[in-house]
């Protein structure tokens, strides 16, 4: 265990108990997403309920890309040519089964999911200490995922806090072997990878950065919350990416979405990413990358033969193209994303990366219910969203009286 954080006995959130994995409507909401249950509220702590209009897209950002993962898993490693010989010209439309069920997430929600606990740990963190690493803390947060995949490193993670209790987390849905190498070697939380690798394992687990900038500094400028995303998404890829491309183009992905969260339009929103981009060393072939991707949604009607011109979606600029040009092209959630997934290449994380932007674009009610139903952790992906919508509400810090509700957090998401 590393000395740097606290030692403390496990303080394990029983998933049973109710918390672990929330319902939607456990803060009050009387519309429960399709699919998934109801259940009785675990305590009579009041909590802070998040604002309608950030719910709805913090809970599309979440759950849009987990939906673009599902559709895009049974077929990462298709090619189009095969897709359409299985399933007809139009392709992937819902669910095929992959990993033994219908709606299987892979390890891009898996990570998305842990980049969310760490980013909140983060703010426990700063709240009560005044100052915190937050891309350390993040990748203690990978550690955890790193177990849940039945791997570990020289350093080892403290299994607290209620995610890790998630049983249908530990499950491998065909990690990337450049997360997968980085993180069994690290020696300390917060060690960078001896590695120059630009794949997408960055771009596509960051999207909640880009949430919590928008929700901490919701007084700000958009410039100035999009400037802290693209910084933080990059760092928090550089944590297993070495390539400045991988680290910018995950950047990138925080950026759009804090700007998207905001209410910016798509066009609007890429303008200011694109600026900002520009003023980063190494941005070259993420910004060409958005560009092209631009160009063509604007040549013509949207089709997979465009996309294949952007590339396959395995390196981490490809894979921001083809999402942004899905968004742009089919102007909606669910031709967006089926846009994402059919084609040659990394189907289910260029699903996922699109299904982020659309869903925190056009919001939670975008997505279609059959994709909502039977979706693989979603009653854990609207938890997240939720909490991720309302932390700086928390009564946690030396300047909140404390109180059981301090308590309550604390647990879920413990200060390391
Ligand atoms: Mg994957």
């Amino acid at each position: 265990m590393f000395s740097v954080f606290r030692r403390k006995p496990a303080a394990v959130v029983a998933p049973d108990a109710g918390d672990g994995a929330r319902p939607p409507d456990a803060a009050g909401d009387p519309t429960p997403l399709p699919g998934t249950t109801r259940r009785a509220p675990p305590t009579r702590l009041h909590r802070p309920k998040p604002l309608p209009e950030l719910k709805r897209r913090w809970r599309g950002c979440l759950i849009g890309g987990a939906v673009g993962d599902a559709l895009g898993a049974p077929v990462e490693f298709k090619s189009l040519e095969e897709i359409r010989a299985e399933l007809g010209p139009g392709g992937v439309h819902g669910y095929l089964e992959a990993f033994g069920r219908f709606g299987a997430i892979t390890d891009d929600t898996q990570m998305a999911m842990f980049t969310t606990e760490g980013l909140l740990r983060a703010y426990t963190h700063g709240a009560l200490q005044g100052s915190v690493d937050v891309a350390a803390i993040v990748d203690h947060a990978y550690l955890r995922w790193l177990h849940t995949q039945r791997s570990s490193a020289p350093v080892q993670p403290v299994l607290d806090g209620w995610l890790v209790n998630e049983t249908a987390l530990y499950a491998s849905r065909v990690p990337g072997a450049t997360v997968m190498q980085s993180l069994q070697r690290k020696q300390f939380p917060g060690e960078r990878p001896r590695n120059h690798s630009k794949g997408a394992g960055g771009a596509m687990r960051v999207a909640p950065v880009g949430l919590y900038c928008a929700r901490l500094h919701e007084g700000m400028s958009d410039e100035r919350v999009a400037r802290h995303a693209l910084e933080l998404g990059a760092e928090i890829a550089s944590l297993t990416h070495g390539h400045p491309t991988g680290q910018l183009a995950a950047g990138a992905v925080a950026a759009l979405v804090a700007l998207l969260a905001r209410g910016r339009p798509l066009a609007e929103a890429l303008d200011l990413a694109c600026a900002l981009l520009e003023r980063r060393p190494g941005h070259d072939e993420t910004l060409a990358a958005i560009v092209r991707a631009r160009e063509l949604a604007a040549a013509g009607p949207a089709s997979a033969d465009q996309i294949a011109r952007l590339g396959e979606g395995w390196i981490a600029e490809e894979a921001v193209a083809i999402a942004v040009y899905s968004a742009l092209a089919a102007g909606e959630f669910d031709a967006g994303v089926r846009l994402a997934v059919n084609h040659d290449g990394d189907s289910d994380t260029t699903g996922a990366i699109a299904g982020n932007l659309l869903g925190v674009l056009h919001g939670i009610e975008s997505i279609p219910t059959r994709f909502t139903n039977g979706l693989e952790l979603v009653d854990a992906l609207v938890a997240l969203a939720d909490d991720l919508a309302t932390f700086p509400l928390w009564p946690v810090g030396e300047f909140q009286p404390a109180s059981d509700l301090s308590e309550h957090w604390l647990e879920r998401y413990p200060a390391h």
